[in-house]
């Protein structure tokens, strides 16, 4: 196990601690914007299943802001998706780094007409592609793009990354010597401890009522008694810097038990198959029910993330004597401005609480396979699956939804993070082999749903998914719906640049979408979300048109739309 540990270690840390702040290049970057630099975001922020792996830079609420390349270099990638960074250029440097600018509207012509003669041939609109060194130069501060908000943003900003070209490893660019004053230490919203003598999935936070004294944080209590002789601890934090009044995450935390370093996190750099385990660095629950995020200030069994110190130590406080122990905790960020928290915990048996765990729960191990049977489904965990050891309820209930062929299997819930995709199997009710082919699978987990077509074996069929929740199979036989937004057939398009539809399914997805003129020509259409645009272009001269749209859902139920429109 110690060797499992150890390689993975070499393989995800590539330079985490070695990697002093000072080594970065200062002021090689510029701000890729030509207003004040404002953050919406920074680096190592918590997001749920990954760290924010760059700085969001505010862009005024506004779309269409010229972007700048950070340095000289070339464009190195470009990438076109729905969800995450949207349209997106990958600029590689000459001095080992590559930036990227994220969630664009447009890029600069030569580009522009490079990539959309490209989705033409391809007749893609979804595009990741490389290019070479000598197709599209770029000097430091050449107009590069307009900012947007496509892909998976909530607002117009620009996303911003720094990224070590060799090894891809995310840095972070406020070590870069960015245009920020930050004079301002991270703010403590709360403190809270764990009895560790309890998985971290069986136990509640307690919260430590604290407050500010000449600007040190103590606890209300001059020593905190707790029931319990092994305990960890969580921090609610926040940085701010002076450009704005917005509130980011905390770069560095180091937790002191009498004056000795137990634990210590420093938000220098991520790879992204890593970043996963933000799930296993805080309180899991807390964030998804209460959107609170407690950070550990020690390490699950299962947390395998390289921005942890390689300390002996784990970060779990032993209080198992009569001592009274001193606890500090030192908050930092890239700026060194600094935030202490100090008190004193002592052990009090009689204060002990006991949880308890339901009789019914399946006891889950970290660093070891899991694998589950109930009467119609089967569920296989592998060891990379839980971040502790889990009292985890699985079970059946039965049905009457007319579109159910299954019975609803109850994996845990969504309060409880899964590292690795997990495998099942669920028995469908007899079916028809026509049956059979419209038959897809579902997991809910909290407010969100995600449909798979799944795999037949026989009467089970199998999927995998990265959450847990209710899992059933349901039967689809109805097509996605379009619906034509602020036109209609026969429509005539005069000043309009755009013509868009929504385009939705009643239980799954759409799997495909497909937009051709009365020639056969295709026709390039922008997603976002449940909408997809077409801007007008070369590909619609003006005159009379017939629009055909096919859409196609998880299940293979296909739909085929013709609309008439004259475009003037
Ligand atoms: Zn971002």
């Amino acid at each position: 196990m110690k060797k499992f540990i150890l390689t993975l270690t070499l393989l995800f840390s590539i330079t985490c601690f070695t990697n002093a702040q000072n080594n970065y290049p200062q002021g090689y970057f510029r701000n890729p914007l030509n207003i004040p630099m404002q953050l919406a975001a920074n680096f190592g922020e918590l997001r749920t299943d990954h760290f924010h792996m760059g700085l969001d830079i505010r862009t005024q609420a506004r779309e269409n802001l010229p972007v700048h390349a950070a340095a000289d270099g070339y464009v190195s990638r470009v990438k076109i998706e729905k969800y995450g960074y949207g349209h997106a250029i990958y600029i590689t440097h000459p001095n080992g780094y590559t930036t990227l600018y994220g969630h664009l509207n447009s890029f600069y012509p030569a580009l522009e007409k490079y990539l959309r003669d490209k989705q033409y041939k391809d007749q893609s609109w979804e595009q990741d592609f490389e290019l070479p060194a000598n197709l599209f130069p770029v000097t430091k501060g050449q107009f590069i793009a307009n900012s947007g908000n496509t892909g998976g943003s909530q607002g117009p900003h620009l996303h911003f990354e720094i990224r070590d070209t060799k090894t891809g490893n995310n840095l972070n660019p406020l070590l870069f010597g960015m245009p920020l004053t930050d004079h301002i230490a991270p703010i403590v919203y709360g403190l809270y401890w764990y009895d560790r003598r309890y998985s971290a999935y069986t136990v509640s936070p307690q919260s430590l009522s604290i407050i500010k004294k000449n600007g040190i944080y103590t606890t209300t209590t001059p020593v905190v008694r707790v029931g319990s002789p092994i305990i960890s601890l969580g921090v609610r934090m926040q940085d701010m810097n002076n450009a704005s009044s917005f509130k980011f995450g905390v770069y560095h935390a180091a937790l002191y038990v009498d004056d000795v370093l137990q634990f210590e996190f420093k938000l220098n750099d991520f790879l992204y198959p890593t970043s996963r385990y933000v799930n296993a660095s805080m309180d899991y629950k807390r964030w998804v029910v209460n959107k609170q995020g407690i950070q550990y200030l020690s390490l699950l069994p299962g947390n395998k993330l390289s921005v942890f110190s390689p300390l002996d130590s784990d970060g779990n406080i032993s209080l198992n004597d009569d001592q009274t122990h001193k606890i500090k905790i030192v908050l930092s960020d890239e700026k060194k401005n600094t935030t202490t928290i100090s008190f004193s915990l002592k052990y009090d048996e009689a204060l002990q609480k006991d949880y308890s765990i339901p009789a019914d729960a399946f006891i889950c191990d970290t660093n070891s396979a899991n694998n589950i049977k109930t009467d119609n489904a089967s569920i296989s965990f592998d060891s990379n699956a839980f971040y502790d050891a889990l009292p985890l309820r699985v079970f059946e209930t039965a049905s009457a939804y007319s579109k159910q062929v299954s019975p609803t299997i109850h994996i845990g819930d969504y309060t409880i993070p899964v590292h690795n995709d997990y495998n099942v199997m669920v028995k469908a009710a007899a079916l028809t082999g026509n049956q059979k082919n419209k038959v897809v699978m579902e997991l809910k987990s909290g407010s969100s749903a995600t449909v798979k077509k799944g795999v037949w074996q026989g009467s089970w069929m199998l999927s995998s998914f990265n959450e847990l929740g209710n899992v059933r199979l349901l039967i689809d036989e109805v097509p996605p719906v379009v619906t034509p937004i602020s036109w209609k057939d026969g429509s005539t398009f005069i000043s309009q640049k755009t013509l868009t539809v929504k385009c939705v399914d009643d239980v799954s997805r759409i799997a495909s979408f497909t937009a051709t003129l009365e020639d056969g020509s295709w026709l390039m259409f922008a997603k976002k979300s449940d909408y997809f645009t077409y801007t007008f272009d070369e590909h619609c001269p003006a005159g009379k048109h017939t629009l055909t749209i096919t859409a196609m859902d998880v299940a293979g139920n296909a739909i085929v739309e013709t609309y008439n429109f004259t475009k003037q």
